[in-house]
Parts: C-alpha cells; sequence; structure tokens
C-alpha cells in the first residue's frame, strides 16, 4: 500500500500515490549489479531494472554503474555507444550513482591510467587504492548527508579519492583522510559497496536524487 511508510514518504513525497514509479536502471556489462538491483527494489516508489542498451538508458532516471573491472567495462560502453548516451543523460539531469567500480568510470581523472571513462565527475581517483595488505576490508562510516546512524561501508579492492575539484562536494572520508563518498550535482560516487548491506538509505537517497531528475524533466 503506496503512502504508509516513512520510508517511502521520504523518497517521493505526498503526492506518490498519483505519480508513476522513478525508474532506475544498473549498467549490467559486468560486475556486480544484482545485487543493486534487490536492493532497490526493497525502495517502494522505485521501478528498477538492469540495462545494457542505449535504449534502455534513455528511459532511466537514474543510472547506477556497479563495482566490477573499470578497463573492461570502459571498453564495452566505447564499443556500444554507451559512454555517450550516459554523458548526454547527465547533461539532461539523469542522476548517476556509481560504486566502487562505477566511481572511477565517473572521474575525470585517474592516476596513472589513460582507460576510457565518462569522465564526468570533477575528480581524481587512484585504483586499487588501499593495496594489497588491506585488499577489502568493512567499516562504520559517518555521512552527514545519509544522517542517523553510521553506513556500513564494504571496501573491496577499492579506490578512493585523492582531490576533489569545482561542484564535486564531499559526502564522507574516512577517519585517516580518504575521501570515499562524494556529490556533484546529479552524480553520486562512492567508493564502498552500500549494496551489499542490509541498509537501503544510501540508494533510498539516490532514489530521492533521481526522483528530482524526473521531475524536471517532467517539468
Ligand atoms: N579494482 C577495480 C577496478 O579498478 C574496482 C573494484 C570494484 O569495483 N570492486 O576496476
Amino acid at each position: 500500500m503506496p503512502g504508509t511508510s516513512g520510508k517511502t514518504s521520504r523518497i517521493v513525497g505526498a503526492e506518490q500515490s498519483s505519480r508513476p514509479n522513478v525508474n532506475i536502471g544498473i549498467l549490467a556489462l559486468q560486475g556486480d549489479f544484482q545485487k543493486h538491483l534487490e536492493m532497490c527494489e526493497l525502495i517502494q516508489g522505485v521501478q528498477a531494472r538492469t540495462v545494457k542498451t542505449v535504449a534502455e538508458i534513455e528511459a532511466c532516471d537514474g543510472l547506477i554503474i556497479p563495482g566490477g573491472e573499470s578497463t573492461t567495462v570502459g571498453k564495452l560502453m566505447e564499443r556500444y555507444g554507451i559512454d555517450e548516451a550516459v554523458r548526454r543523460r547527465s547533461a539532461q539531469g539523469m542522476a548517476l550513482f556509481g560504486t566502487c567500480m562505477g566511481m572511477i568510470m565517473l572521474s575525470k581523472d585517474i592516476e596513472g591510467s589513460d582507460q576510457q571513462r565518462l569522465g564526468l565527475l570533477d575528480v581524481t581517483v587512484r585504483r586499487n587504492a588501499f593495496g594489497r595488505q588491506v585488499d577489502s576490508f568493512e567499516t562504520d562510516l559517518v555521512v552527514p548527508a545519509i544522517g542517523g546512524k553510521p553506513v556500513r561501508a564494504v571496501f573491496i579492492r577499492a579506490p578512493f579519492i585523492t582531490e576533489v575539484r569545482g561542484e564535486a562536494e564531499v559526502l564522507a572520508a574516512l577517519e585517516t583522510g580518504e575521501i570515499v563518498m562524494v556529490r556533484q550535482g546529479n552524480i553520486l560516487a562512492a567508493a564502498f559497496h552500500p549494496e551489499i548491506t542490509e541498509d537501503t538509505r544510501v540508494h533510498e537517497y539516490f532514489a530521492k536524487m533521481a526522483a528530482q531528475s524526473r521531475a524536471a524533466r517532467r517539468n
């Protein structure tokens, strides 16, 4: 029953019952897209599907680029013209959320690499930045934009951000200073994997960005 839970009203507002669902696509060229799909399916007011084609991306209010292997996905995106479609839709206001590899793909600068990228986020990233000794780890991360209790952040061969410029804003950093979550207008990026926890708050935050994008498109 729409409109009864506090969670839903945070996302799409009071008139949601008369409003169509927000369409969130999860880019499914390679990597960890299934968990994002499952997470999005828990959020009321969200219609989530995996997407692989330019036509499918055109219909999205928000697009999630999951974790995976950034060199592979960069090549696939270019081969299928998906990079151009994402850049075009982003300029039109479509919300974008990159996690881990997705954050690398969104970034303008990747330290020591000329690999293909979308180049939309005004930051520099370092791939596999935590080194072999700490391949994977998890920690509690304070994210003021999300509020409430800290977010359990799981890092898997994760990048971090070494420089933030222009309109890009830091949403969270580790206690040791590494920047791991940023937002630049309609673009959100996290070095960690919120989709593999039980906590839907980061995806709800993104759903709200996608709802704003949808509203702007219809006006
Ligand atoms: N190490 C991967 C890369 O650089 C990203 C890891 C991930 O997405 N879990 O592409």
